[in-house]
């Protein structure tokens, strides 16, 4: 699919708890790499048996020392004869309990610039991964979160995904649908917690009148279902510009953006979805509370809102300031533009 198409099907999916989106969106995050950089052999041995369910994939980008700081990974693979022998480890791995094979980012070159250090690898679980620690977390549970270990695990040369060296620009290709499932998962999420939130409302009684009836309770709904709205535009937006493919850097931008938004409005959605629920909205008897915890992750993984502020602001300022000679000069309309002895900038 598209991904004006996948991200209606995510958006249904989101309605799920998270772990099960996760389990979900990883099928297009893992395909990703197979579809656009995997070789023939590697589509059928893994890309085809986990579409058809018969394969469970992982991703594992983070380390113990640091996930933001991506590029500054410390795994390492090292050739000797037909095997790369990987040594490191990651952490917060979803499918670290239960999956059948990682896609683990390595260094194949650790003197080269961190760009073209890194390269991406298929490895089975089997072939020597260890389970070191799951994590009990807030919400998301089910996942199987957890850190492994390589320890010199031996992986066939022809299990890189890619060329060596090209592990940040399948990266890259794979942030897109990293975030974009994370953000069309939220819309899901957030949307139905504010419909359970709203036929509450209608029914729920307070000083002999309906809840909804107190504008406290009703203009949350409105300001909740135009942020909702806002978002949906904004991850649609993100979508149309990176099936349209006509700027990839533009594309980065607007996918960060919706990440960022969709994920911060499913919390604020969420938790006013809770207010007006008042106390039964905070226990088990409505499945906000679990919505509440499951959300809370969206702005940490697949790239914290920091991380994608750094990106938003990297692509703009890039644009802005490279427009060339034929952008029409809106400051030169100011009543007062020729004053240049007022434009002051130091
Ligand atoms: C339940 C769960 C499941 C996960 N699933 C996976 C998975 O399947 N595979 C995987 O590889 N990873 C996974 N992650 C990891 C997740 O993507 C990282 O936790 C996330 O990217 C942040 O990395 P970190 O935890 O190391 O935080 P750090 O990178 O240590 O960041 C700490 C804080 O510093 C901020 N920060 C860092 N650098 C900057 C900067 N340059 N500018 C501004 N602020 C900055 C961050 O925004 C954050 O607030 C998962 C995490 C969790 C909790």
């Amino acid at each position: 699919m598209n991904w004006q198409d996948e991200i209606v099907a995510l958006e249904e999916i989101g309605t799920l708890p998270m772990s099960l989106a996760c389990l979900y969106s990883l099928v297009s995050i893992c395909g990703e790499a197979f579809q656009v950089f995997g070789t023939e052999a590697q589509r059928r041995a893994y890309l085809r048996p986990t579409i058809e369910a018969r394969l469970c994939c992982a991703e594992a980008l983070t380390e113990p020392r640091g996930g933001s700081d991506f590029f500054g990974s410390t795994t390492v693979a090292t050739k000797s004869g037909g095997y790369y022998y990987l040594k490191g480890q990651k952490r917060f791995v979803v499918g670290a309990e239960g999956a059948d094979y990682f896609l683990v980012y390595a260094k194949t070159d650790p003197d080269a610039p961190s760009r073209r250090a890194l390269s991406l690898f298929v490895v089975d679980k089997k072939m020597g991964v260890e389970v070191k620690y799951l994590y009990g977390l807030l919400g998301t549970r089910g996942g199987g979160a957890g850190r492994i270990l390589f320890r010199d695990v031996k992986v066939p040369e022809e299990n890189i995904i890619g060329k060596e060296g090209q592990g940040a620009e399948i990266f890259y290709e794979m942030m897109i649908p990293e975030r974009m499932t994370s953000a069309a998962g939220c819309l899901g999420v957030a949307r139905t917690a504010l419909e359970i939130a709203t036929r509450y409302s209608d029914k729920r009684k307070a000083f002999g009148a309906k809840v909804r009836d107190f504008e406290a309770v009703s203009f949350k709904v409105a300001d909740s279902i135009t942020m909702l709205d806002a978002a949906s535009g904004l991850v649609h937006g993100a979508a149309v510009t990176v099936d349209r493919g006509l700027d990839r850097r533009q594309a980065r931008r607007m996918v960060s953006e919706a990440k960022k938004f969709a994920t911060e409005v499913a919390w604020q959605v969420i938790n006013h979805s809770m207010q007006i629920m008042g106390g039964i909205g905070y226990t088990n008897v409505y499945p906000i509370e679990r919505m509440l915890r499951d959300a809370r992750l969206a702005m940490i993984w697949t790239g914290t809102s920091e991380v994608m502020n750094l990106i938003i602001q990297h692509e703009y300022y890039r644009e802005v300031l490279s427009a060339g000679a034929d952008v029409r000069d809106v400051e030169a309309d100011a009543l007062a533009a020729e004053a240049p002895e007022e434009k002051v900038y130091e």
